[in-house]
């Protein structure tokens, strides 16, 4: 009697063993399967992105860095147009809503789909700021503060070298 019923506990602690790795590996594989099969994303090593990008354009986008400030190509351009990301082409902001906000980089209202971008949170150099990316292949492309102009509010600070600014025809 007290045989089987330890029998009992040390199968059913099997079955909850076996079951609790069921649960694990299945969530380990969905979770798996969901990064590596989003069609939208492009995954590329690093070694390949070194390859394609320019050095400063590696450097900006795939480390984070920043271009000195009045630098960039595109921080007084007025040209009517798309700007796209440098690493992927995916669109990213529209010259309408660019403004001048004298802080020496491009900056940008809104950008054309928030689908197309990802926030991170960036607490480097001791400051709590928001990381924007390129939410296609991961590029960083600058920071967004809540100083902007109406009718949002943001100031999308990018750095010029992240962006392709396609003009319109
Ligand atoms: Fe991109």
């Amino acid at each position: 009697m007290i045989r089987a019923a330890v029998r009992g506990v040390a199968v059913s602690s099997g079955c909850r063993a076996l079951i609790q790795f069921l649960v694990y590996y299945s969530s380990q594989n969905f979770l798996r399967s969901r990064v590596v099969s989003d069609p939208k994303k492009i995954e590329k090593t690093e070694q390949q992105w070194r390859q394609e990008l320019d050095s400063e354009t590696y450097r900006v986008t795939r480390q984070a860095g920043t271009e000195a400030a009045f630098s960039g190509k595109y921080c007084d351009l007025k040209d009517k147009g798309i700007y796209n990301c440098a690493a992927c082409g995916e669109p990213l902001f529209s010259s309408d809503t660019k403004y001048d906000s004298g802080s020496g980089w491009p900056s940008f209202w809104e950008p054309v789909s928030e689908d197309n971008i990802e926030y991170i949170s960036d607490t480097e150099y001791g400051m709590l700021r928001t990381e924007v990316n390129c939410k296609k292949c991961g590029s960083h492309l600058g920071h967004v503060f809540d100083d902007g102009p109406k009718p949002t509010n943001q100031r999308y600070c990018i750095n010029s070298i992240s962006l392709k600014h396609e003009k319109d025809e």
